[in-house]
């Protein structure tokens, strides 16, 4: 029978079943860690896996892992070497913007798109607090969804406090897995209160977001909303930070640059200082928004500038 692992407690795994939505608890099959495996955990919330029920017990063992559409990983606390797979099969990362209190800087969305590209993970951005933007914050929105949506990520303008845009956001979600993300303060959890009617979800999550020194579980879990959708929490975004990679890659995952690298001069363009450069041009020629260029200039400096640390 195919199952989804929704969360894990140490050699068990909560699995439900994909056709009758009854959950199982599972224990793995033998070991399924091969030698070299880099991974800590062979079975991660999200994964998609077959069981077969134990004869004579209501428990099952799982027998099969489906190949992973992607996921997210976090270094090992333990042995740091290993990584441990946070998530797997993850439909579209969540996250919650806002312009003031706390205020999510371009550069911070920029970073955070780097990271769900890296993984292969669909972004959408989320507004939220419409209620308390001024005139000056709607016009930074609308300039905002310009920039966004043309390089393909959703942007929704929401208000937990109104209920502004909810069923907007509820339709995206609809029949996803999503991760939600953003700051502390930005309305996650008040989000969450809106999109679960029965409140069980945003307890949790209100917990999990915003008291997190008092929770000791660093392990993510699957919930499943009443309108068809399912979130994964996970304790904080720190999981999702940047993950390793050199310089020379940052602008495969930018978007737009992507497109134009193959037209830069020298194959090893870095798009700063090197001459010939498609992506300089496209800047002066405003096809590629300046903003998102600063933001890509910082984050390959701020790169380049770990990777010496770490080397030297
Ligand atoms: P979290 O840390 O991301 O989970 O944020 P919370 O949901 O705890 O919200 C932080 C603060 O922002 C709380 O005081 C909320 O009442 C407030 N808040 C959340 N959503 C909205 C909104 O849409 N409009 C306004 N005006 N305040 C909001
Ligand atoms: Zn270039």
């Amino acid at each position: 029978m195919k199952g989804r692992v929704i969360r894990s407690t140490g050699s068990w795994y909560t699995v439900k079943n994909v056709t009758t939505n009854e959950w199982v608890q599972c224990r793995m099959k033998g070991k399924f860690r091969l030698d070299g495996s880099t991974t800590t955990n062979p079975i991660a919330i999200g994964d998609f896996v077959d069981f077969e029920v134990e004869e004579g017990l209501d428990t099952a063992l799982i027998v099969y892992i489906y190949p992973r559409n992607n996921y997210i990983v976090r270094q090992s606390s333990h042995r740091k070497y290993l990584r441990h797979i946070v998530a797997a099969n993850i439909d579209q990362a969540i996250l919650i913007v806002t312009f003031s209190k706390p205020r999510t800087s371009l550069g911070f969305i920029d970073r955070f798109i780097l990271t769900a590209e890296m993984y292969h993970i669909p972004v959408v951005l989320v507004f939220n607090k419409q209620d308390a933007y001024k005139k000056k914050d709607i016009q930074k929105y609308e300039r905002a969804k310009h920039i966004y949506e043309s390089l393909g990520y959703t942007c929704l303008l929401t208000s937990a406090t109104t209920g502004y845009g909810l069923d907007e956001l509820k339709a995206c979600m609809k029949d996803k897995t999503s991760l939600l993300a953003g700051h502390s303060g930005v309305g996650k959890s008040s989000l969450a209160n809106c999109l679960d009617e029965k409140l069980h979800l945003a307890t949790k999550v209100i917990s999990r977001y915003t008291e997190k020194g008092q929770h000791t579980t660093t392990h993510a879990e699957i919930y499943d909303l009443p309108f068809g959708a399912s979130i994964i929490d996970t304790p904080g975004i720190k999981e999702f930070g940047i993950v390793s990679i050199e310089p020379i890659e940052i602008g495969h995952y930018f978007v737009e640059m992507k497109a134009l690298m193959g037209n830069c001069h020298f194959n090893d363009c870095l798009h700063i200082n090197e001459k010939k450069c498609a992506v300089k041009d496209a800047i002066e020629n405003g096809i590629v928004s300046e903003e998102r260029y600063k933001n890509y200039v910082n984050i390959v400096n701020s790169i380049q500038d770990i990777n010496y640390w770490e080397r030297n």
